[in-house]
């Protein structure tokens, strides 16, 4: 169960955040999206907001590098700038994990550091691959993919069927 939902939390809220950026998320939405992702004590105010609005930016890198080692490159810078140190931890009962900043940082300071760390691990357990942006033109949303083949190309099911039926009609 290599890319299990719940091994991969970092990756996963990175790309949620890029996607809820892209998308324009008000601040209530997006502290929904941080709970949901497992982040505690959530609440952002407007100058948090607009930080992680920003980070996202900085997280897109990651997903849009063109090979190995461009991804490799951007998922330094990360680390450089959204972790403090590292060390294990077993809070609230839960498996003993990786935290990147310690536990009293501000939620901006998490945020960075739970998706820099994240989107580290994942980069050695995918072997640099199975992160992305959609193939569909237009679509500025990021994935992980956790297909069994890997080789996932669209953010969604919706984008793939879009340009399934745009490159039919284009035959036509
Ligand atoms: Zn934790
Ligand atoms: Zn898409």
């Amino acid at each position: 169960m290599l890319f299990a939902h719940d091994n991969m939390p970092g990756a996963h809220l990175a790309a949620a955040l890029v996607n809820a950026a892209a998308s324009g998320i008000a601040r209530p939405a997006m502290e929904e999206l941080l709970g949901e992702h497992g982040i505690r004590r959530p609440q952002l105010t407007g100058d948090q907001a607009e930080l992680l609005g920003d980070w996202s930016t900085r997280l897109r890198t990651v997903f849009a590098a063109e090979d190995q080692d461009a991804r490799t490159v951007a998922v330094n810078a990360l680390l450089t700038v959204g972790t403090t140190g590292v060390y294990l931890t077993t809070h609230d009962g839960r498996r003993p994990h990786l935290h990147f900043t310690p536990e009293d940082d501000d939620i901006v300071g998490r945020v960075r550091a739970v998706t820099a760390g994240g989107l580290a691990i994942f980069t050695v357990e995918s072997e640099g691959e199975r992160l992305g942006t959609c193939a569909r033109t237009g679509c500025r949303a990021v994935f992980v993919d956790t297909s069994r083949n890997g080789r996932r190309r669209y953010c969604s099911a919706r984008c793939g069927n879009y340009d399934a039926v745009h490159r039919h009609r284009s035959r036509v």
